[in-house]
């Protein structure tokens, strides 16, 4: 817990009476005590948070009866009685999460403490299905459950990643092209046929949260997610919390200039990033190099596609070598601009496109470095961490997790 974060706590208790709202919120911070400083005496939680030991005792004491905490052996004592330790109980509780694309659904379960219990994966058509969809998928997410063998009571929600532009406040997709969903409410709709809290969010967006709560962005207040594949997606964690702007549309990196007046874009501009280094842009470049005619619906580059070219550029293709080595200088032009404009500590590649290695990411590195800002590239952590389908669903789950683990007042992840 941040400073702001207890000063937030001592103000509340001695605020106006609204026992139930602060009871919450201490509830909420010991969990998020908990599961960050884990296993932890309750003397310890009692000098982080500022609370008394006796508010500890009994909240800690529900939280056990709920079988949401787990004691666990015994603090390094100096001297006396050892201490005995709460940690969380990884399955006292579950999270759904459901990654939807246009034509499938991912879906994983994870555990308290983010792991995968439970997943699959199946064709599902989703695109155009909007208000629709909200049936289809109660019925899907009740069936999950049912194949998934975990008791219907333990789950605390669902989390649904999308790609588009999401208001994951109100729960409502506002413009999901992919999926031709137009303002279309998620959240209370299927919160109320499925009796349990829907978050929604973008899936870059989802996958940043995960990072933070449970992956490498956990040490860090100012990280971003680079997602590659489809698309080039960004998710940005700022002062602790996603940076979402004023739509909640913010990190359409993929849609920033690169070349002006080049490629045209899936979104209709010209010079697009994506247009150059998402898969079907890569693939584009070795078409045009190759003279071959680019064919009509090609914005979505089936995936044995990418993987044979980058089969011929490890092979020494020159074509396939420079498709990739542009994708990487401009990715890399980018991703300086982003450095320079922020500050990260952290970037985090992710997403299948990540798992092209060298051939993509040393050209990147060189046009990083070239563009970098004195020391800001120095001092900053870059992480290559190839990701398959599941991660999305992972995000999406954390949504959920996230909601469990934050205390109402606090605000950030
Ligand atoms: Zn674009």
């Amino acid at each position: 817990m941040n400073e702001e974060s207890r000063k937030t706590l001592m103000k509340s208790k001695n605020g106006p009476a609204n026992r139930q709202l602060i009871r919450d919120i201490n509830q909420n911070s010991l969990l998020n005590l908990i599961k960050t400083e884990g296993p932890v005496a309750r003397t310890r939680l009692a000098e982080l948070s500022g609370l008394s030991l006796a508010t500890i005792s009994y909240i800690t004491g529900d939280l056990l009866e709920r079988n949401l905490l787990l004691e666990s052996g015994a603090a390094e004592s100096t001297g006396g009685r050892k201490p005995v330790l709460l940690e969380i109980r990884p399955e006292g509780g579950f999270a759904i999460g459901l990654k939807l694309t246009e034509y499938e659904i991912i879906a994983v379960i994870l555990n308290l403490n983010g792991e995968i219990v439970y997943s699959e994966r199946y064709s599902f058509e989703l695109r155009d299905h909007g208000k629709q969809a909200i049936f289809l998928l109660a019925e899907q997410v009740q069936a999950l459950i049912g194949r998934s063998g975990l008791a219907r009571a333990k789950m605390i929600g669902l989390g649904l990643g999308m790609p588009g532009l999401i208001n994951s406040e109100k729960g409502i997709c506002i413009d999901s092209p992919i999926l031709g969903w137009y303002d279309v409410a998620i959240s209370e709709p299927l919160g109320d046929l499925l009796n349990m809290p829907v978050y929604v969010d973008n899936d870059v967006n989802s996958l940043a949260i995960y990072e933070k709560l449970f992956g490498q962005g956990q040490p860090f207040d100012h990280f971003l997610t680079i997602t590659m594949g489809r698309g080039v997606g960004l998710g940005l964690v700022i002062n602790g919390d996603v940076y979402r702007g004023g739509l909640g549309g913010a990190g359409e990196f993929g849609h920033t200039t690169v070349i002006i007046d080049g490629r045209q874009c899936e979104c209709g501009n010209l010079g697009c990033l994506e247009a150059y280094a998402s898969d079907w842009g890569i693939l584009h470049t070795a078409q045009e190099m190759r003279g071959e005619e680019i064919p009509a619906n090609s914005l979505q580059a089936p995936e044995h596609e990418i993987l044979r070219l980058l089969d011929q550029a490890r092979a020494g293709d020159i074509v396939a070598l420079e498709a990739f080595r542009l994708a990487g200088k401009l990715l890399g032009v980018s991703l300086a601009n982003l450095v320079n404009l922020l500050n990260p500590q952290l970037v985090l590649l992710s997403g299948s496109g990540a798992g092209a290695g060298s051939i993509l990411f040393d050209p990147m590195h060189q046009a990083l470095e070239a563009h970098t800002f004195a020391r800001l590239g120095q001092e900053m952590r870059l992480a290559i961490e190839p990701a398959g389908d599941e991660s999305w669903a992972r995000g999406a789950a954390s949504l959920v997790l996230r909601q469990f683990f934050l205390s109402p007042v606090n605000g950030g992840i």
